[in-house]
């Protein structure tokens, strides 16, 4: 490719409404443009990495027996009417009429779908077992799309559906995937993390999660360092307070005094400026986008003297993510106004943690937004005993492995695939049946599994970047190879040299990228610093007099200088 003929469109500066480092360098890097909330154009430069990722899901899920297909994008409202969804997805899933006033659904996943496909096209035990993915455009209306593709309203997933005729034969399909899940994030240069996970809204029997391993993530994962016990926060299972930690509590509780927390000791206490300007202060602590899955969501909301005008964003170092909102987001979000603190929309009770007690508040409402998971007059503060919840399972750092192998530790991930065991939850609910060898129909055994094709794109630079931008794995990296010549124009042996590694590293099947756009040195090396292409080679006149090229990893603090005849078998 040579960069006339692509387009290269990088700004100097991300737009203000990009909070993460990952949102900020694809702006800077022409990869996406936004066309609306959660919705962007994937740009040329964007759309090669999405391919290189689509390309390696592929190859291991073909590797691993599953067959590729494509369901609609659109999908009638009947098939998720069927199995109660239609109603339970609420208002995450896109709805849209037709001209006769027809529901339709803009797929948010696709298990009824392909539910209706095995239904009608496996007849026989013969047929089984099948595993079937396509790699599709969804539409989620997130209540907070953010974050570029790491949190959209539309991006690619691949979602695959596997269909066995007995319990055994599923949990080998699932292990099938989990297993080509493991390769699939090891080609693609990331640390990542499988966890044990809830299965939530879907049902089944067993589930994973595959995180992306970032200070960034949104989701805290459990972990025992000297052993093989790993889940997310939601799976991990409860362990009895240390007795250390209990005692120091109870220590704690004599020396304080009782009140209302204000907001200056929230915002002493989070480290956050607090501005003279304000009247009245809405604080959003939350650890994930989980309010319409009936998950955990943190919610801390405070009334003072002060008014926030302008939006905030940021992040507690090991708590969660935070936010500033205005009074009408708010009452807009939760349809509650402002006055209580506490995870609302959770099904599980869960421990008010804080490292450091949270000021002295008094009468809140907390638990979950559910009958028996709720509780009023909730207290925190240092001479408060904490609210007397007989069922609190949240795990802290130092906590006892449930393993019995060591302690456990926390650390922040990016879900970037999930794999679930599904049993017969929708084979029974849309009535998907097989004839055994008895020619008796038996329910189909299934299972789900999702990767985030688009997410990944910002899970991976979440890990690899530093100040100049993005450095891409090498797998999925726009181009592998970028020849940047000095003076192309001024000088023949230059473009003869540029011209015969362009073509040699063609030959050779190498990614590369010419940049003749005959940009000024510093301009260019910025530019491809910032796309994040692993590999760069710089020929100049000086260096050709000694028949040298030089040549500089993205990683590399210094160029090296590799004789013209070496270069093509120094990149390969
Ligand atoms: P999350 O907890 O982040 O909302 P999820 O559990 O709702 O994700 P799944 O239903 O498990 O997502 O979908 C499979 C995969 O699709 C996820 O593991 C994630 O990588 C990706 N994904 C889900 N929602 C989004 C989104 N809004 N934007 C980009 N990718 C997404
Ligand atoms: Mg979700
Ligand atoms: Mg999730
Ligand atoms: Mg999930």
């Amino acid at each position: 490719m040579r960069a006339t003929r692509f387009f290269i469109s990088t700004l100097k500066e991300a737009p203000a409404d990009a909070e993460i480092v990952s949102h900020k360098l694809m702006m800077r890097a022409g990869m996406i443009k936004r066309l609306g909330s959660g919705i962007y154009n994937y740009m040329p430069m964007g759309l090669r990495i999405i391919r290189k990722v689509e390309n390696i899901v592929r190859e291991e899920m073909n590797r691993a027996g599953a067959v590729e297909m494509l369901m609609p994008v659109i999908q009638p409202a009947e098939y998720w009417q069927e199995t109660g969804r239609w109603d339970k997805f609420g208002p995450l899933m896109m709805r849209v009429k037709d001209r006769h006033g027809r529901d339709y659904v803009i797929q948010p996943t696709s298990e009824e779908v392909m539910t209706d496909v095995a239904r009608t096209e496996i007849r026989s035990y013969r047929q089984l077992p099948v595993n079937f993915y396509h790699i599709q455009t969804k539409f989620r209306d997130e209540r907070r799309p953010r974050f570029g593709l790491m949190r959209s309203r539309e991006f690619t997933m691949k979602d695959a559906y596997s269909f066995d005729r007995d319990p055994a034969g599923m949990q080998q399909s699932y292990q099938l995937m989990y297993d080509a899940y493991t390769r699939i994030f090891q080609r693609l240069g990331l640390q990542f993390r499988a966890v044990a996970a809830d299965n939530g809204d879907i049902g089944g029997s067993g589930s994973h999660e595959f995180h992306v391993i970032a200070e960034t993530g949104e989701d805290a994962l459990v972990y025992c360092p000297s052993s093989d016990y790993a889940a997310n926060m939601e799976a991990a299972e409860g362990v009895p307070l240390l007795a250390e930690r209990a005692a120091a509590k109870a220590e704690l509780s004599k020396t304080a005094t009782p009140g209302k927390a204000k907001c200056e000791d929230v915002a002493a206490l989070l480290n956050i400026p607090l501005q003279q300007t304000v009247k009245s202060i809405v604080l959003t602590v939350e650890d994930e986008e989980k309010g319409e899955a009936g998950k955990q969501l943190w919610l801390l909301l405070l009334r003072g003297d002060h008014e926030l005008n302008e939006v905030k964003t940021g992040k507690i170092p090991g708590l969660a993510n935070y936010r500033f909102a205005s009074e009408s987001e708010i009452i807009e979000w939760f349809g509650t106004p402002p006055g209580y603190l506490g995870p609302i929309n959770t099904k599980k009770p869960v421990r008010i943690v804080a490292d450091r007690t949270v000021a002295n508040m008094a009468d809140f409402v907390c638990g979950a937004n559910e009958a028996d998971f709720h509780f009023t007059g909730a207290n925190w503060g240092r001479d408060i005993p904490e609210p007397q919840v007989a069922d609190i399972r949240n795990v802290v750092a130092g906590d006892p492995s449930p393993d019995g192998k060591g302690v456990l530790a926390i650390q922040r991930g990016i879900e970037v695939g999930h794999v679930f065991q599904l049993g017969t939850s929708y084979s029974q609910a849309m009535k998907a049946t097989f004839l055994d060898e008895n020619g008796k129909p038996q329910l189909l055994q299934m299972g789900c599994y999702g990767i985030g094709v688009t997410r990944i794109l910002g899970a991976a630079i979440e890990q690899n970047f530093d100040d100049k931008g993005i450095v891409w794995p090498a797998s999925i990296a726009p181009f592998e190879v970028v020849i940047c010549p000095m003076g192309m124009d001024r000088s023949e042996a230059v473009k003869t040299e540029t011209e015969a590694l362009y073509q040699a590293l063609l030959a050779a099947g190498v990614d590369v990228i010419l940049d003749d756009r005959g940009e000024r040195p510093g301009a260019m090396f910025a530019d491809w610093e910032l796309i994040g292409v692993p590999h760069r080679v710089v020929i100049g006149d000086r260096g050709l007099k000694e028949g040298k090229l030089e040549y500089l990893g993205r990683r590399d603090s210094e160029a090296s200088n590799v004789p013209v005849t070496e270069m093509l078998a120094f990149i390969q």
